[in-house]
């Protein structure tokens, strides 16, 4: 396929090119300022448009896709905790295969029209663990979408689950090795809710595997405050070496614990994908990036939660962006995500925010051993179309202007992933959105019931 006259947007480092591209099976096969068509080539013009790579999102719940508008609890909750109990773990109890897979089908394609090309999912349903990824996994397909899935191991429902989940993660891992679209890492919902065992395990598998392991890390201070409990001793506790409980401004001082914790079962390695880090202390940070592992920054999510706001200055090359459940608009969450720290106070460089999209898809590549996020010939034919007429002069070097307060996601038009059209002219193919939507909506009314149940 040739896609002709389209100006190419890569966001890091910045570089704006009018050019022709030509796409075969799922690479880019040839760039240059003027391509001619092959015989029998399908040609696209794309009349000015944007070309850029398609966005993806580092860390996500599409398990969450369901929830919105969905009735409150009789009593808001107060902590990070409460937020936990009193919705997410009463909905994820609630998930049957139904709803996950109505989830994930309609959070795929809010994706697909946002130009997300590649979700890292997270997922977590205890009464259905057994082939929940599979349910994930045949919704995304369906869309055209990639994604790198795992099953959140816990100890919060005893062993038998643990151990479910366990056993999900290394079923599709294996099953999963060498798809087109999609990829396994071993998943952890978070040190606070992991026995040592555990943890042990996972480490394990992720060796074994050689993937990594996607786990939520100082969301809130509950997770940092909680891991010194499990890495010392009674002894040391009535010694009066710790007063976590007392002191909760002591989150700075104890943040190695978990960080330590999570070195000492092995789960910090090249591919590991550590989701928020709001609480951790720079040399904790230092740590994380000199063991290769990645960082998720979800600024909507820490702001709707409360849990406080992450230290970017600190964060290192290794950094992405995530929405943690909220739709996978991906120049939504950078905008956010720029906002809240100009009002930090610690504010990074102005196109900082924009380079970590950048990263995540530098992160996506790394499990499909290819390169994305550069539309360079042999890379990655992920790549998406957008409408816009620039009202100032564009170019590369004032591209995150444009890129922070004018080019937005309604301005997705194709979205191309792994070389096909997963959205064409604003249509997803093969699709009848209409009637998905009428289905969504009553398993959602069927999920909530149970929620509510509970
Ligand atoms: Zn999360």
């Amino acid at each position: 396929m040739l896609l002709k006259n389209g100006t190419t947007l890569i966001l890091s480092p910045s570089r704006i090119e009018r050019v022709d591209l030509r796409v075969r099976g799922r690479s880019v096969v040839a760039k240059a300022k003027t391509l001619r068509p092959m015989k029998g080539e399908e040609t696209v013009d794309l009349s000015d448009r944007l070309i850029m790579p398609g966005m993806v999102n580092a860390h996500t719940h599409l398990y969450s896709a369901l929830a919105r508008g969905m009735p409150a609890p009789k009593q808001s909750p107060e902590t990070f905790l409460e937020i936990l109990k009193k919705i997410w773990w009463k909905l994820d109890e609630s998930l049957d295969e139904e709803s996950i897979y109505y989830s994930a089908l309609v959070g795929s394609m809010d994706a697909i029209r946002n130009g997300t090309t590649t979700l890292i999912d997270h997922h977590s349903s205890p009464n259905y663990i057994m082939e929940s990824l599979d349910a994930i996994a045949d919704a995304m397909l369906r869309v055209g979408i990639r994604g790198i899935l795992c099953y959140e191991t816990t100890d919060r429902g005893g062993r038998k689950r643990r151990d479910a989940g366990l056993d999900e993660n290394e079923r599709f891992l294996n099953r999963y090795r060498n798809h087109a679209l999609l990829r396994g890492i071993v998943g952890a919902h978070a040190s606070l809710t992991l026995n040592d065992d555990t943890m042990q395990t996972l480490g394990e598998m992720s060796r074994r595997y050689d993937c990594g392991v996607h786990i939520h890390v100082a969301e809130d201070k509950a997770d940092v405050l909680d891991a010194p409990r499990r890495s010392l001793t009674a002894h040391d506790f009535s010694r009066g070496k710790i007063h976590v409980k007392r002191n909760p401004r002591t989150v700075s001082t104890v943040s190695s614990h978990l960080v330590k914790r999570l070195e000492r079962f092995g789960l910090l390695s090249p591919q590991s994908i550590l989701a928020h880090g709001v609480h951790l202390s720079q040399s904790e940070l230092k740590r994380i990036e000199a063991a290769g592992a990645w960082l998720v920054h979800n600024p909507r999510s820490n702001m709707n939660n409360a849990v406080g706001y992450a230290p970017l200055q600190w964060f290192g090359e290794q950094a992405a962006l995530g929405t943690d459940g909220f739709p996978a608009d991906m120049f939504e969450e950078c905008r956010m995500g720029f906002f809240r720290n100009q009002e930090s106070g610690h504010r990074v460089a102005f196109d900082r925010l924009p380079d970590m999209l950048h990263a995540g898809q530098r992160l996506a590549g790394s499990f499909f051993q290819q390169e994305f996020g550069t539309l360079a010939v042999g890379s990655a034919a992920d790549l998406i179309v957008l409408d816009y007429l620039p009202p100032t002069p564009l170019h590369a070097n004032n591209l995150a202007g444009h890129f922070l307060f004018g080019i937005n996601s309604r301005m997705v038009v194709h979205s191309m992933v792994n070389g096909q059209w997963a959205m064409f002219n604003r249509q997803l193919v093969g699709i009848d959105e209409e009637k998905v939507m009428k289905e969504a909506a009553l398993v959602a009314s069927k999920l909530w019931k149970r929620v509510t149940q509970r």
